[in-house]
């Protein structure tokens, strides 16, 4: 696996040196400073600014799931929109610097409100080992980086983590569906989280029962308090 990634990287560097980098959104020749999208779609982007509504669309979602302060999600997540085509290609074209962008992008919204302003660490939902290894990075801890670079919040990626491989789950019913995803979190050193209001970070909120999953996870640390925030909101 690893050295098919770094023949696609040599591969994909000798083809650089003949062909522009395009927005993976519109096909345009990006400029100079320009990351993976170009200004004007990344100005296009559908920002919900639900940071600044209590009681937002995702924060209802969560009611009465797991205890939380406050949930925020960039931007809405529709098809055929700016947004599918960012998270696709950092997920499945190794495009992190999207990621990366997002998340800073995401934070410098977030700056100075009293959403960011109570958190004291940023923590990615963490994938699979196994995924984490054969994608070569976690998608969520890119669009944290972005979003702890520009905050200075610290980033902890190795105290929230995943245990179980999922089970394909095409033949359980919806309960034992639940089931097998509710206990495949937990924290490695509790005492971390202890006391911490901790924002966990996600590429997109679909039905919420991850960030449900992680919830339970971390509501075993004394005095935890949790924020969420996601890139794409599904709903
Ligand atoms: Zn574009």
């Amino acid at each position: 696996m690893k050295s098919k990634n770094k023949s696609r990287g040599v591969l994909s560097n000798f083809l650089h040196l003949f062909l522009p980098e395009v927005c993976v959104v519109c096909g345009q020749e990006l400029l100079e400073g320009e990351m993976g999208a170009c200004l004007s779609c990344l100005y296009k982007l559908p920002k919900t600014n639900n940071y600044k509504i209590k009681d937002n669309k995702a924060e209802i979602l969560m009611a009465g799931r797991i205890p939380f302060e406050r949930i925020a999600c960039y931007c809405v997540y529709t098809e055929g929109g700016v947004l599918p085509p960012l998270i696709h290609n950092l997920k499945y074209y190794h495009k992190k610097e999207i990621g990366v962008l997002l998340g800073r992008m995401f934070a410098e919204d977030l700056a100075e409100s009293d959403f960011i302003k109570p958190v004291s660490m940023i923590v990615p939902v963490p994938l699979h080992p196994k995924k984490k290894k054969s994608r070569g990075y976690n998608q969520a801890e890119i669009i944290a980086q972005g979003m702890s670079e520009v905050t200075s919040i610290p980033l902890v990626t190795d105290n929230l983590i995943r245990v179980l491989h999922n089970p394909t789950q095409t033949k359980l019913t919806k309960t034992e569906r639940w089931e097998n995803v509710k206990n495949i979190f937990d924290v490695k050193d509790k005492l971390l989280f202890e006391n911490q209001h901790i924002l966990l970070v996600d590429d997109v909120i679909t039905t919420g029962s991850t960030a449900e999953a992680c919830g339970i996870a971390l509501q075993k640390c004394k005095d935890i308090k949790i924020s969420i925030a996601t890139i794409g909101e599904v709903f």
